[in-house]
């Protein structure tokens, strides 16, 4: 027998199954990552028609079969339509979205991941900073939060807490300026090292507040690029959007 479950979620992906279906990637806060079935979601009346699509939030309720779900009701909070009025907009969206499918797992809690996920759409709507540092931005604060982020307040050499002044992805950190060259370690600017502590150490509340110079948004790009290359083993669906 299943059971019906209510969960809080936001739809990752949606892709088309048979004449009416959809199947979808939820990221729930209960449960992690959970697919789904929407039956007759592409019908024009149904009313999973406008909730089955990427970056829905809300109350999602399913219900639990022996082997999979299916969706009977969705209760929509946001659907960011300002950020879907935008092409550049929605490319970021989709990347983030599957960058968080990629890095959750089904059966896992996943609150930390999903609270990033929807501060960085909103991050994206509301373009007070450039959607390049956004996606910087997000992509080292996922790292840390999914347990592979670098370490930015001791040298990972000697343990050193000043003149942290390299860095090298290769090793996940911060070197200070006597092990930066035995490791062969590339220089970075000071700002470039309290933007990383920033991020690693804020609230996901405070993470979208500040501008940074081109010299350390051109650092924080080579970081997260090298980042990218040494923990994300597949190639994501999104990305030539964003890198052409
Ligand atoms: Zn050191």
């Amino acid at each position: 027998m299943g059971q019906q479950i209510t969960v809080t979620a936001m739809v990752l992906s949606a892709t088309l199954v048979g004449d009416y279906d959809r199947r979808i990637v939820l990221l729930t806060k209960e449960r992690g990552k959970v697919i789904a079935f929407a039956r007759g979601a592409r019908k024009t009346n149904s009313q999973l028609l406008g909730a089955c699509k990427p970056f829905s939030f809300g109350q999602f309720t399913l219900f639990e079969g022996r082997t999979t779900y299916n969706i009977m009701s969705a209760a929509i909070d946001n659907y960011f339509e300002t950020l879907q009025k935008d092409l550049d907009s929605i490319y970021y969206g989709l990347y983030f979205c599957e960058l968080c499918d990629y890095f959750t797992s089904e059966g896992v809690e996943e609150t930390a991941i999903l609270q990033l996920l929807y501060q960085s759409l909103r991050a994206i709507e509301k373009k007070t900073i450039p959607l390049d540092l956004v996606r910087c931005i997000f992509e080292i604060k996922l790292l840390s939060l999914f347990g592979v982020g670098m370490q930015v307040f001791s040298c990972v050499g000697c343990g050193e807490k000043n003149d942290l002044l390299y860095v090298k992805e290769e090793e996940q950190g911060l070197f200070c300026k006597h092990c930066g060259a035995v490791h062969k370690a590339r220089k970075i600017e000071e700002s470039t090292v309290y933007t990383l502590q920033f991020i690693i150490s804020s609230k996901l509340s405070s993470l979208y507040t500040f501008h940074v110079s081109d010299t350390v948004l051109h650092q924080l790009k080579a970081i997260t690029k090298k980042n990218r290359a040494l923990h994300i083993e597949k190639k994501l669906k999104t990305i030539d959007f964003l890198d052409n």
